[in-house]
């Protein structure tokens, strides 16, 4: 019986292994490899005589084809891991026995991509090479020596021997997908797989042009002018060598700053442009270091405390239809609830139809769902299974499930749409977005007020909103004096709101509050945009023909204009005025990162747009400031890398003339 599930858990393992080092395409999340991994570890450590050489406890990573191999002058070992803070203390706990307490600890992000080592004699880069199995790995020298933040010449003459991890920004690895998307080709399940699939090119061209970096980690120094005593001061020496290290490191006194380092990151890890599952936890001591050693495939001086998982697999129960404020139909997956990231996930996200058939994705089917900060889970790909196949396909339906009207296709769109202006399910999302934060902001009147509103026949449309009195709001269940005032006074104050907030609450088919905003700094006001033709439209920068087209089709509706009529004679004057643009701010564009301490970086954002500037979301040669608060992001060493200027909070408030 322990054989057999052995020998299962020893092949399933090899499987996902196999997938995720050689194919870069993991089947299942990491969490669910760990949990496996460490099952057979339980088990095997019960029953050492059915340990054999080919089981996944006794090596680490795999081997792909195509490079030649080459043995590792100093083996790369792999890291124990955990999910819990008190198997960290525990593994504290074995080294304070031995050394005492106070045992100093080095925390730093584990980068999730992929490991190398490099070699440099006499302070040049002379190879490189990927982890492969740990003592033999593959030799891509050529490929290395494409990415800009890997020193080809170090400051000093020294002999090193430097690991870290190569990644690829997470910015980049969207960009990447998109592109690949575009050209038919399968897009990479996450930046880790991308790095590695871009690393391991045996075109060096291509591996030129995808967008990698790298953090070092291990310092190993031969011959230099310093010998560092401990992994801290090893860091700080690579650093002045020339080398790239992550500047999310923490020297700590003892376990419990190791784990407050963590929880600070289980939360913060999603401002960073780069993938990190986990920290790592180091002995900082490399005395101790190497009195601790080795076990077969991890150092006994380090852990790895992994955060919460950000995948994980489930079953797919139903597809539900949603129908959206333009009427896109959207799929929704409907899941059997699992814990993600912390919280209980059952539904989420299928994007479209296109994308249902891009992955197969049937009903019954195990799927692994992902979740970032904020983001909405999706479901990113089908786990492998036998029973996939016997699963009927999955056929979208034809008929709006809110109105009965047929579904459509509309040209330049991977949406599916129901084009009934009259259809509930339309006019009640659009009323939920004209009251939301992005659109007109009105908070009292939630979507539970909006439902009775609307069964009750006092709403139908956002305009009817305006035409409301508090008598109406006191029809609603519940809804007293105070609160209809309350209600109402929200309502009429909203009329006051900015032009482009207005625009926004449209629910024009791709114009959110971006373009909403690119379109009224272009034009004075809403006559001028009325009249303006697609063309014009399209040469504003940030508007395409295809939302260009939408908006004039928009403006040149019979039903519309009469609406905008409507809203007019309650009391909307749909003035404009002008971002008071200053010669500092106006036309520069603005990446913020870090936590300002005077304001949200939402408000910064704000700031710069009411003078005429732009924010980006990543640092390119365009930037023209990046402002760092505390605690930055990747986005300061992009900056660092490409020499934009890089402001401080107060730096910048002095630019943008506040106080
Ligand atoms: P690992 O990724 O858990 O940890 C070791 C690696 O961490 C090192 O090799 C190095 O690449 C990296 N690392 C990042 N930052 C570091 C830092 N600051 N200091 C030191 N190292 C740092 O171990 P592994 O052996 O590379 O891979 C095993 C893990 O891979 C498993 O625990 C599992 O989560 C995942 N895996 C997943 C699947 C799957 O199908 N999803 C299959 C195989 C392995």
């Amino acid at each position: 019986m322990v054989l057999e599930r052995i020998k299962f858990l020893r092949d399933e393992l090899n499987k996902y292994s196999y997938n995720y080092y050689v194919l870069d395409n993991p089947l299942i999340s990491d969490f669910e490899y760990d949990k496996l991994y460490k099952e057979l570890e339980e088990l095997e450590k019960q029953n050492p005589l059915f340990i054999t050489p080919d089981s996944p406890t006794q090596r680490v990573g795999g081997i792909s084809t195509g490079f030649q191999e080459v043995t590792h002058k100093y083996r790369l070992y792999s890291l124990d891991n955990t999910y819990n803070y008190e198997e960290l203390r525990r593994w504290y706990e074995r080294i304070t026995k031995e050394f005492g307490n106070n045992v100093e600890l080095v925390c730093e992000l584990k980068i999730d991509g992929l490991a190398i080592a490099l070699a440099y004699k006499n302070g040049s880069f002379v190879h490189g090479a990927t982890r492969g199995n740990g003592i033999v790995g593959e030799e891509i020298t050529q490929n290395l020596r494409t990415i800009k933040a890997i020193p080809l010449k170090l400051f000093e003459d020294a002999d090193v021997e430097v690991r870290g991890e190569i990644y690829m920004p997470k910015s980049s690895f969207e960009k990447l997908n998109e592109e690949n998307l575009k050209l038919g080709e399968k897009p990479f399940a996450n930046p880790r797989n991308a790095a590695a699939g871009s690393l391991r090119q045996l075109d060096s061209s291509i591996t030129a042009k995808r967008d990698l970096s790298m953090f070092t980690y291990t310092p190993i120094i031969e011959r230099a002018k310093k010998q560092p005593k401990t992994h801290w001061d090893g860091i700080q020496y690579v650093k002045e060598l020339g080398f790239k290290i992550n500047p999310n490191i923490r020297l700590v006194k003892d376990i419990e700053g190791a784990v407050d380092f963590c929880k600070e990151w289980e939360t913060k890890r999603f401002e960073l442009d780069y993938a990190t599952d986990g920290v790592v936890i180091k002995v900082n001591s490399l005395a101790y270091q190497n009195e601790l050693g080795y076990t077969s495939r991890a150092p006994k001086w380090a852990t790895a405390f992994k955060f919460p998982p950000e995948e994980i697999s489930t079953t797919l129960k139903d597809i539900e239809i949603g129908i959206g404020k333009t009427g896109a139909v959207t799929p929704v997956a409907v899941l059997e609830p699992v814990n993600l990231a912390g919280s209980i996930v059952s539904r989420a996200s299928l994007h479209n139809f296109d994308e249902i058939r891009r992955l197969d994705v049937r009903i019954g089917d195990r799927v692994l769902i992902k979740k970032a900060a904020e983001i909405i889970p999706k479901v990113i790909k089908v786990c492998d299974s036998a029973e996939h196949d016997n699963l009927p396909i999955y056929q979208v339906q034809g008929n709006c499930p809110s109105c009965g009207e047929p579904i459509s296709e509309v040209e330049g769109e991977v949406n599916l749409y129901c084009l009934n202006p009259n259809c509930p399910a339309v006019l009640r999302a659009k009323l939920e977005y004209w009251v939301s934060k992005e659109a007109m902001d009105i908070e009292s009147v939630g979507p539970s007020v909006i439902e009775k509103l609307y069964n009750l026949g006092l709403v139908a449309a956002p305009v009817d909103f305006y035409k409301l009195t508090i008598d109406d709001f006191l029809k609603l269940d519940l809804v007293k004096e105070k609160s209809a005032t309350n209600m109402y006074n929200a309502i009429q104050a909203s009329k006051q709101k900015p032009l482009s907030k207005f625009i926004t609450a449209l629910s024009i088919r791709n114009v959110g509050k971006e373009t909403a905003e690119l379109l009224v700094n272009e034009f004075p006001s809403l006559e001028d945009f009325k009249a303006a033709s697609i063309e014009r439209l399209a040469e504003i920068d940030g508007i395409g023909d295809k939302i260009a087209r939408n908006i004039y089709e928009f403006f040149h509706n019979e039903h519309n204009l009469q609406t905008l009529e409507e809203f007019k004679n309650l009391g909307f004057d749909f003035s404009y005025t002008p971002a008071q643009k200053t010669d500092e701010l106006a036309g520069k564009t603005f990446v913020l990162t870090g936590t300002l301490q005077s304001m949200t970086r939402d408000e910064a954002s704000d700031i710069i747009k009411s003078k005429g500037g732009k924010t980006s979301s990543s640092v390119s040669k365009k930037t023209s400031y990046v402002v760092a608060g505390e605690n930055p992001g990747s986005k300061l060493d992009k900056a660092q890398d490409l020499g934009v200027i890089i402001l401080n909070e107060e730096e910048f408030k002095n630019l943008a003339g506040i106080e």
